[in-house]
């Protein structure tokens, strides 16, 4: 069903810089931002087979839920101009006048956008606020908050299929941003049945701030997946800079340093706090010398 969308096969683009050089680091991107130019990155795997699944029972209506800057939302928006379904974006909070990048980008696909107040949003996923949207809108398909659900792990876990790995560096890193934790969950399920020899450790770089949180939501996304084989995986809770959407002068300078090695965009809110991370961690040795790191661009450029 998806044969009227043209995807790219995503690459590997490597960057190369005196840092990575002098810890004999190899890092890789795999460019999920590249492809297609409006259903991109993670979210475009985490919908897919529920776009599969609402097809296939005849439900015509997407419902989702989402900030005012969601990817998610902006991802919904397309597929469901694409595949001909319509969407309903319950959007946090007011909605601002004029609409932001995302919201406009979301309206001209043909979503309706509904506010919601901060109160009522928090009881998004409850049975009464679900029950009162099957109510209102008859024979929809809601996903949650940032798509994340079984059918979405199941997409990410495809992911691996990308990967390529060079060097013949005994240590590899396969890393990830992590807001909700389940783009981290689906790859890690992905390696677990993949042929990877040998099979790399998976870092999540947490975006929010929690302490425990995400590492606690990893966990119960994996709850009844069986892992073939065992992965070793981590989040790190130390690079989110403030919390979600937040910045401080140590990502910015970062950020601004970054765009010197490589021209490969990134934004501040999740793959440029991944790649923050993964430097630091490369500089203090928690990721050593001679090693090869895969990061998954996930997209989140507008
Ligand atoms: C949503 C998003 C993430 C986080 O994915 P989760 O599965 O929620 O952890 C990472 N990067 C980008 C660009 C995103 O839009």
């Amino acid at each position: 069903m998806f044969e009227n969308l043209d995807f790219n096969t995503p690459t590997i683009d490597h960057i190369y810089c005196d840092d990575l050089d002098q810890y004999r680091v190899s890092l890789g991107v795999l460019r999920l931002d590249k492809i297609h130019p409006l259903i991109n990155g993670n979210k475009w795997f985490k919908l897919k087979h529920n776009i599969e699944f609402a097809r296939r029972n005849n439900l015509k209506q997407l419902v989702s839920f989402g900030g005012a800057y969601s990817n998610h939302i902006y991802a919904l928006a397309a597929a469901g101009k694409v595949f001909g379904f319509d969407t309903v974006g319950f959007i946090r909070g007011e909605i601002v006048l004029p609409l932001n990048p995302v919201l406009a980008f979301a309206r001209s696909q043909g979503m309706k956008l509904v506010a919601v107040s901060r109160s009522e949003y928090r009881n998004k996923h409850q049975q009464d606020f679900i029950k009162a949207i099957h109510e209102q809108y008859s024979n929809c398909y809601i996903l949650p908050e940032g798509g994340a659900n079984d059918l979405a792990l199941q997409g990410c876990a495809k992911i691996v299929q990308w990967l390529k790995w060079h060097s013949t560096a005994k240590n590899r890193y396969l890393a990830v941003a992590c807001g909700t934790g389940s783009t981290l969950a689906g790859l890690i399920k992905g390696i677990s049945s993949s042929a990877i020899a040998p099979i790399p450790e998976l870092i999540g770089i947490a975006v929010l701030k929690g302490q425990g949180y995400l590492p606690g939501e990893v966990s119960r996304w994996l709850q009844g997946v069986t892992l073939e084989n065992p992965v070793d995986w981590t989040v790190m809770e130390q690079y989110h800079c403030g919390g979600y959407a937040k910045s401080s002068s140590e990502l910015h300078a970062f950020l601004t340093q970054f765009a010197g090695f490589t021209p490969i965009p990134v934004e501040p809110v999740y793959t440029g706090k991944l790649f923050y991370g993964l430097f630091d961690m490369i500089k203090t040795g928690r990721i050593p010398p001679d090693s090869e790191v895969i990061a998954v661009h996930s997209g989140g450029i507008v």
